[in-house]
């Protein structure tokens, strides 16, 4: 009798610890991530609000852990394609996407992208679009399993079938890892119980086009602020713009969140802490930047939060009360023109750097795993649980139970707590598939 078995889909926090907690108790999981590397959003931040604790510091040691796991089967650049439910087992297909690159052989070593014919030409994906990449890539050098990947829509052969007279990447690897002739293969799994921790998208900030994203480089995402603030950025954490240091850095918080006019009717629940998270490291790495941060209320629930909020205002950050309306260019310098509703009347606050923070979204997939699944969706759009006060981490479908921001906007500790609560409740399953079978 095989061993009782999770599979868990989605390999950010959520996932990595959900997978850590059973394997660690004696069951098989699975972990199915869709991207070449498990990781999600926590891999791209730099500090972790409220600890200022180095995001990758303290993720990577998890991640290596999941990649060495004797019980952990990790399936990266795979998705599930079909879960069908008989009796207590859900029986799930994998599609395993080609890398046309050999796993068994790539060593990570990196010849093959500095040889790629568009080194440097591809827009990055991990970097938020503010670096660029080769058409075979790794997405950042911390990756599990660190194993090079070819985006089939880059390379210039998958594309045209041809690149130049001769394959650069393939003449460049000492191991002879690239495989062309790659197709995509599929495994079938049979599991008692099945975690869904899919996380969370970020809305499109075009869908604000009065605060000038995508027309003003100088205006950008707190998650492509996160890249420019990494220590593993492509900056190394330099915060320039147009190659400069901003000496006046404006924060515009609620971009979407609480906006029936944008679809996003609730708050977020992230952006005031990392916003002042933000704000500190302008302050630290700038320290004489003037610094504004625009919000309609500031919410620091969380434990040392309050705390955390209260030393950033200290640290010579200004928090006005209003919302911006406006984002416009005047010379070489852009203008947010807002209502400070403490003071009752328009302000207009020069910028060489604007930051919006973007509502946290459902995953534009949602639907298609839920009706994958049989799960329901809340109005919102993320994933219903059970019942919120009772059983926030189960959904209608027996066995199957969801961890992380899939099911509600949440920062680093809730998710955790949730990835947890959702293992334990997958080990309640498995515990008595091990009763059944001895
Ligand atoms: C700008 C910003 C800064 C933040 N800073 C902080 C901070 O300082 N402190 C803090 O506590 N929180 C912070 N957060 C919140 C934090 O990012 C989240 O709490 C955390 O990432 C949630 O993890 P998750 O695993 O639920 O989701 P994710 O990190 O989104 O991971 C989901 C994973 O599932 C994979 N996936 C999705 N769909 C599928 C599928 N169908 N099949 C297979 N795989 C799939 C994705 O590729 C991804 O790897 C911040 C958020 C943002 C936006």
């Amino acid at each position: 009798m095989s061993k009782p078995a999770a599979l868990i889909i989605g390999g950010g926090i959520a996932g990595i610890q959900a997978a850590l907690d059973i394997a660690d108790a004696g069951f098989k999981a699975y972990l199915v991530e869709r991207e070449p590397s498990i990781g999600g959003r926590m891999a791209q931040l730099d500090k972790t609000f409220p600890t200022l604790d180095c995001s990758s510091c303290i993720l990577t040691p998890k991640m290596v852990d999941v990649g060495r796991h004797s019980n952990i089967e990790l399936m990266t650049y795979c998705e599930v394609v079909s879960v069908e439910k008989e009796e207590d087992i859900f029986r799930a297909r994998v599609r395993q996407k080609p890398r046309y690159v050999d796993m068994d052989r790539c060593t990570g070593c990196g010849l093959c992208a500095l040889a790629c014919r568009r080194k440097d030409r591809i827009l990055h994906e991990f970097d938020e679009g503010i670096a660029k990449r080769s058409s075979i890539y790794v997405p950042f050098p911390q990756a599990v399993p660190l194993k090079y990947t070819i985006d089939p829509e880059a390379c210039l052969y998958l594309t045209r079938g041809k690149c130049g007279n001769t394959f650069l990447c393939k003449d460049a690897c000492p191991a002879d890892a690239i495989d062309f002739e790659q197709q995509e293969t599929f495994v079938d799994l049979e599991v008692d119980a099945v975690i869904i921790a899919t996380g969370f998208d970020l809305m499109d900030p075009t869908l604000k086009p009065e605060f000038g994203y995508g027309v003003y480089p100088e205006v950008m995402t707190g998650i492509q602020f996160e890249r420019l603030s990494s220590a593993s950025g492509p900056t190394m954490g330099k915060i320039l713009v147009n190659g400069k240091e901003p000496k006046d850095v404006v924060f515009i918080k609620c971009v979407g969140s609480r906006d029936p006019h944008t679809g996003v009717p609730y708050c977020s629940r992230v952006c005031c802490m990392y916003t002042a998270k933000h704000a500190h490291l302008v302050r630290d790495r700038i320290p004489d930047a003037n610094i504004t941060v625009f919000y309609i209320d500031v919410r620091a629930f969380g434990k040392g939060y309050e705390e955390f909020y209260d030393r950033v205002k200290h640290e010579r950050v200004r928090y006005r009360r209003g919302e911006p309306s406006e984002v416009y260019r005047r010379g070489d310098r852009l203008v947010v023109l807002a209502e400070d509703t403490m003071l009752g009347r328009p302000v207009e606050v020069e910028a060489d750097l604007v930051v919006l923070a973007t509502a946290v979204v459902p995953r534009g997939d949602t639907a298609d795993v839920a009706e994958l699944l049989g799960l329901e969706r809340s109005p919102d759009g993320f994933f219903q649980e059970a019942n919120v006060h009772l059983r926030p981490v189960d959904t209608v479908v027996e066995g199957i139970y969801l961890a992380g921001c899939n099911q509600s906007p949440k920062d680093i500790p809730d998710t955790v707590a949730q990835a947890k609560a959702a293992a334990a409740s997958a080990m309640r399953v498995l515990a008595r598939r091990r009763r059944q079978s001895t």
